[in-house]
């Protein structure tokens, strides 16, 4: 690679970070980027991490900052295009409804995430909060001392639900690796009720990754001879799990 190329991919780097940081310069700063990019002949852009198509030209937050009460934790912020970054929020926000509900009265954090923002989603959101109220059922759930409680059993809304999950994953495993997820794998979201017993072995040889306090932990594996195939296990709040993983297309 020539000094001249090697310094013009500088340039655009530089740019580019400062891009995301300053989104009211956006537009000016994207023409210039554009007009070193002509003068190289070379089309060189990073890559959205989350679709692996688009150019990025912001950083969006996985896990979503809409799961987390203020004072947020240090988050992690991939870089993302505009298309995936602003399209995803009602996603954020229903994720996040319903997580709440779930993790509620499981710690401090939780219940003021569901005090402090979810309740304040459903005021302003009247026909989620009539959805909900006519999803729920009351359930009868044996507590610790073994006598029957009555608990409110809610249903999430799953479109949101994989939605989140799968830009999360797709946003860590670039954050990881490193590396966008090849375009001939495909990625599944599973839903779990606990973590499953012949997986648990495993697991315990991998690192916890732990974001905040104990608002989000979780495991992940990348093959190092195939990094298509990879897994992700999620704990949010101590009261939701989910899982995913992901693999070549043609497997
Ligand atoms: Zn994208």
């Amino acid at each position: 690679m020539s000094r001249k190329k090697t310094n013009i991919e500088k340039e655009i780097r530089a740019l580019k970070k400062r891009l995301a940081k300053k989104q009211s310069r956006k537009r000016k700063v994207r023409i210039v980027a554009r007009s070193v990019i002509s003068k190289s002949k070379t089309v060189i852009f990073d890559p959205c991490a989350i679709c692996g198509v688009r150019e990025a030209t912001t950083r969006d937050h996985v896990p979503p900052k809409a799961i987390f009460p203020q004072p947020r934790p240090t988050m992690i912020t991939v870089p993302a295009c505009s298309e995936c970054n602003n399209g995803a929020s009602d996603f954020d926000d229903l994720f996040k409804v319903y997580l709440s509900m779930q993790a509620t009265g499981k710690s401090e954090i939780a219940t003021r995430l569901f005090k402090e923002r979810t309740v304040r989603t459903l005021q302003r959101n009247k026909s989620l909060l009539a959805k909900i109220k006519a999803e729920s059922k009351s359930l009868l759930v044996e507590n610790t001392e073994g006598e029957s409680e009555e608990k409110l059993g809610v249903l999430w809304d799953s479109e949101a639900h994989d939605h989140v999950v799968e830009r999360t994953i797709r946003g860590l495993y670039y954050h990881h690796s490193k590396k966008v997820l090849a375009n001939d794998a495909e990625l599944k979201v599973q839903w779990l009720k606990s973590i499953p017993e012949e997986i648990e072995s495993i697991l315990e040889l991998l690192t916890e990754q732990v974001i905040g306090d104990d608002q989000v932990r979780y495991k992940y594996y990348i093959a190092p001879e195939d990094p298509r195939h990879s897994v992700w296990l999620f704990d949010f709040y101590g009261a939701h799990y989910t899982s995913g993983y992901t693999e070549p297309t043609d497997s």
